[in-house]
This record gives C-alpha cells, sequence and structure tokens, in this order.
C-alpha cells in the first residue's frame, strides 16, 4: 500500500468513487462505432446548452483577479429568482461541492446517514467518505440525504412529506437535493426559513443548461447558510461562471425545459407502446425497469446510457436523436423526421444558439438583445410558417453590427440544414407585401446558388436603437449561408414598416418555396 493509502483517513462501509459513463472516444474504440454515432444519452443535461446572456468578452475581462468571494450578485440573483432573501443562498461549485460541504459539516466517524436505494451516487460517496456509518431511508440518522424529484428513477414526492421530517426530527440535517426541480415537482424552499435543520440544493446544471459552468446553490435558514458559508472554500466559483449564472438567474429563459417535458412524455409513451416498464417521471429523464443487460447491448450500437442493477436511466435529448434511442429498443417513435436545425455559435462577439424547424406549430421565441430585430426575425418566422427558437448574447455594449450579423448568418446556415437534401421542396416563392406607406416584394429560389440583390430605402439611420442600414447586409448574409437566391426591395415613408414589409414578404416567400411540392425540386440546367 502506497505511503498516501495508508497514513488517508478512513472511509465508511460502502465507499467507491465515482465513475462516469464511458466517454465518447472510450464506446467508439471498444465497439468499433464512428465517433460521429455515438449518443450519450447519460448526463442528464439539456441537449442545448444554455446561452450566456451577457457578452463573453466581458467576463473574460478580469482572469486575473479572484471573483468576489460574496458572491453577492450570484446569491442575489439566486434569492429573487427562488423568492427567499439573499441570506438563504450559499454557494457551490456544482450541487456536487456543496453535497461534499455537508458531508463535511454534519457527518463524521460515528455519525448515521440515511439514503435511499437506488440514488445519487454522490451521497453515499461524501457520507463514507467521511467515515459516516450508512443507514436505509426512514432509519435513524444524523443527516437524511433525500432527493427530490429522485435521480435514477424520476419519482417525486410532495415537498410536505420532506418537511415533515425535518419537523419531527429537529436535531438531524435533512437535505433536499431539487436539482430537477424545474422539470416538474414542488420546491421545499418557502420551509427553510422556518425548518433552520432543512437545506435545498439546486444547481445551474440541469434546466438552465451550464453544468459545465459548475454553479450550484443551497437555500436554508440564514444560520445554517452562515455555517456553511463559513466552512466553504474562499472562492469556489469561478468569475466567469459566476458571471454567467447569474445573468441566468436574473432573467431565467427556461423555454427548453417545456419542449423537454413534452418529449420526455412523447418518449415515455412510445417505449410504454413497446412493452417496456417506465414510471411517469417528473425529470429530464426516464427510468426503464428491466433486469436485461440493456445497456451492454446499447452501447454496442453506440448508445450511451445509465445502467443500475434494476433497469436503465436515459437523458432527453432532441426529437431525432431521442428517435434512435427508441428504435434501438424496439419502441417506434410515432413521428415523422422533422425538418429541423439547430445552430450554435459562439465567438468573443456573440455566443447564439438557433433552432428552426420549417414546418411550425407557431413557435418563435427570438431574444437577441435588440428589440427591433426580434421583431423583424419573430414577423419572418411567423410569415414563412417557421418555429424559431433564438436566443443571442452580443456585444452590444460595441453596437449591434456583430450581433445582427450572426444572428442572420445562423438563420442562413440552420436554413440550409434543415432543407437537408431539398428534393421535393416548390423551390420558388414570391411575395409582394403592401403596408399603410411602405411597400416590399421578395423573391427566393431555392437552388444552390447563394445571390442576394436587396434593396431597402431607408429616409433615416435608426429605428429604435438599431442602424437600419445593417439589414441589407445581413439580409445578404442570411442568403449566402442558406445557399440560395433572394432579391428582397423595400421603401415608403416610414422607416419601420418598409423594414417590417421586407421582412413579411420574405417570410411568404420563403413559406412558399419551402412548402412541399412533391415534385422535386426542377431546374432546366439537370438536377439541382
Ligand atoms: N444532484 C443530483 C440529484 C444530480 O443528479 C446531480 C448531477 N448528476 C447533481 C446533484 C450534481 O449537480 P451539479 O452539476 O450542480 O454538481
Amino acid at each position: 500500500m502506497s505511503i498516501a493509502r495508508e497514513v488517508a483517513q478512513p472511509v465508511g462501509p460502502g465507499f467507491a468513487p465515482y465513475v462516469w459513463a464511458p466517454a465518447i472516444d472510450e464506446v467508439a474504440v471498444r465497439h468499433g462505432v464512428p465517433r460521429e454515432a455515438v449518443l450519450k444519452f447519460d448526463q442528464n443535461t439539456p441537449a442545448l446548452p444554455g446561452v450566456p446572456q451577457i457578452p463573453l468578452a466581458n467576463s473574460m475581462a478580469r482572469l486575473n483577479e479572484y471573483p468576489d468571494g460574496t458572491y453577492r450578485e450570484l446569491r442575489e440573483a439566486a434569492a429573487s429568482y427562488v423568492g427567499l432573501a439573499v441570506d438563504n443562498v450559499v454557494v457551490g461549485a456544482g450541487a456536487d461541492d456543496l453535497i461534499l460541504l455537508l458531508a463535511q459539516v454534519f457527518l463524521g466517524p460515528r455519525k448515521r446517514a440515511a439514503i435511499d436505494a437506488p440514488t445519487y451516487a454522490l451521497y453515499r460517496i461524501a457520507s463514507a467518505g467521511r467515515g459516516a456509518e450508512i443507514v436505509a431511508a426512514g432509519a435513524e440518522a444524523d443527516l437524511h440525504w433525500v432527493c427530490n424529484p429522485d435521480n435514477p428513477t424520476g419519482t417525486w414526492v410532495e415537498p410536505e412529506e420532506i418537511t415533515a421530517l425535518a419537523a419531527r426530527s429537529p436535531r438531524a440535517i435533512v437535505v433536499a437535493d431539487e436539482a430537477y426541480v424545474e422539470y416538474g415537482a414542488r420546491s421545499c424552499a418557502p420551509w427553510v426559513d422556518e425548518l433552520p435543520n432543512l437545506v435545498v440544493l439546486r444547481t445551474m446544471s440541469k434546466a438552465f443548461g451550464f453544468a459545465s459552468l459548475r454553479v450550484g446553490y443551497a437555500l436554508a435558514h440564514p444560520d445554517t447558510a452562515a455555517l456553511l458559508t463559513e466552512r466553504r472554500a474562499p472562492a469556489p466559483i469561478a468569475g466567469p461562471a459566476a458571471a454567467i449564472a447569474t445573468a441566468a438567474l436574473r432573467d431565467p429563459r427556461l423555454g427548453d425545459v417545456e419542449a423537454t417535458v413534452a418529449e420526455r412524455e412523447r418518449v415515455r409513451a412510445a417505449l410504454t407502446a413497446a412493452g417496456h416498464a417506465v414510471e411517469p417521471t417528473a425529470t429530464n429523464f426516464v427510468f426503464l425497469e428491466s433486469d436485461e443487460p440493456l445497456a451492454e447491448r446499447l452501447e454496442a450500437q453506440g448508445i450511451v446510457v445509465r445502467a443500475f442493477p434494476d433497469g436503465i436511466r436515459v437523458s432527453i435529448r432532441r426529437p431525432s436523436e431521442n428517435d434512435v434511442l427508441l428504435r434501438a429498443l424496439g419502441a417506434e417513435p410515432g413521428s415523422s423526421k422533422a425538418r429541423e436545425a439547430t445552430v450554435l455559435r459562439t465567438t468573443t462577439e456573440t455566443a447564439l444558439r438557433l433552432t428552426l424547424s420549417l414546418d411550425g406549430t407557431g413557435r418563435n421565441r427570438v431574444e437577441t438583445g435588440i428589440g427591433f430585430v426580434d421583431h423583424l426575425l419573430t414577423l419572418l418566422a411567423f410569415h414563412a410558417g417557421f418555429d424559431l427558437e433564438l436566443a443571442a448574447a452580443g456585444d452590444l455594449d460595441v453596437d449591434d453590427h456583430h450581433t445582427v450579423e450572426d444572428v442572420h448568418a445562423a438563420l442562413g446556415s440552420a436554413l440550409a440544414e434543415a432543407l437537408g437534401t431539398r428534393e421535393g421542396v416548390t423551390r420558388y416563392g414570391s411575395a409582394v407585401v403592401p403596408m399603410d406607406e411602405a411597400r416590399a416584394t421578395a423573391a427566393v429560389d431555392l437552388v444552390r446558388r447563394p445571390h442576394a440583390e436587396v434593396a431597402l430605402s431607408f429616409g433615416g439611420d435608426r429605428v429604435g436603437t438599431l442602424a437600419v442600414s445593417l439589414l441589407a447586409h445581413a439580409l445578404e448574409r442570411f442568403a449566402i449561408e442558406a445557399g440560395c437566391t433572394v432579391h428582397v426591395d423595400a421603401a415608403g415613408s416610414d422607416d419601420h414598416h418598409v423594414a417590417e414589409a421586407a421582412y413579411k414578404a420574405l417570410g411568404q416567400a420563403l413559406r412558399q418555396a419551402v412548402s412541399v411540392s412533391g415534385g422535386g425540386i426542377r431546374s432546366t440546367k439537370g438536377a439541382a
């Protein structure tokens, strides 16, 4: 035995280090599948990343300085997000950091930790790591770990069940881990001022889509929160991570949660229809009960899930990705292949994520930080019959230029990707849109000949904060990235309406061009 192991503090019985599911490269090599084909359903993180709601350059500009060790702004943002006071909040490098902190403060040899099974592995690791004895949930203990909703089963209890446990065992610490609470369960947070032995854990890793940032927080009675803060590391969260998390908590944009919940129900229904046992879940994953070696079987096909003794846990991803998993489990996806695409772009100037669905259901969410651009793109999507979800954070403190150009470029790339082979689309579209004192015409050809002729005639320089001269250039970028020919003319006596008419006309023209004609894309020069 090495000297380090010989002199280390002893761990309690049942200690085993944390193990991640295999990485993409490992699976690719092990099973001889191409690395692009490996799909990971094991992390319980959203399929799409959260978008920083502040320019990245700002938060990167002070890398030589320590972050504010009180994390006052982050704590204030978390407090207002959950409806508590700043003194109720303790921050950590992920909920994991706070789990280890709680074990450090409240557990040790001769202490008992109550843990349900199966549940999140870190409770056992943290407790046994401090030399504590692990007992079953419901037994008398110094600390009760309660995961609600539960990982890996997805099941949940009402918060009153947890607060009743805290009320009847006032000398024991009760930890309610609410990492997945945004996906459907009710929170214990309103009880923390009343119950000083209750600690609620939250994270930016799940519904917010920021697992890589490592930001979590605990909610507790101010005395309990002060004790935990005294014992924590001086500055556990990186400055840029704290800044991004603060902005997200101040203005939470949890639109993906709704889509994930809908998709979770679709996946559960398809699995159930195929004869699998899947309990209702209030999380972003489903647990499929089985005593067969399903995880191994899936991994051989490049599909990574989390294996448990009595089943597998599968995180919800994009619909087209979930369909791959469903088919591998013998289930019928029951949805035709969506004409959709997601484009991610992160530069030091702009961070953006854009999801475009050509066969829309009226879901448009456009947030670029430039009100008039949001308005124009929403109109375009509406008139084109697209679903457009766009979240962008650009360096608007410099000016609008990078953001306007990058979002139009991303819209073009998404259109190109969603169109796929372009087979079967109508190809041409055109529209004339009159408004009170403005008029626009637009014409589109989807054959792969990127070209733009854009003439927008404005009387002034700006509408809202936007320098309107940027729009013609931005529409050109859109056409080039989309790989199509776009002509747009607009003129009139009101600049706001000139721009609106142009985007509406382009939307109408796109609607016709992308519609499925059945005849295939036709060109006198041969196949397109
Ligand atoms: N609690 C539960 C129940 C979890 O499933 C996870 C992540 N797998 C965590 C906490 C860790 O969260 P964080 O990323 O904030 O450390």
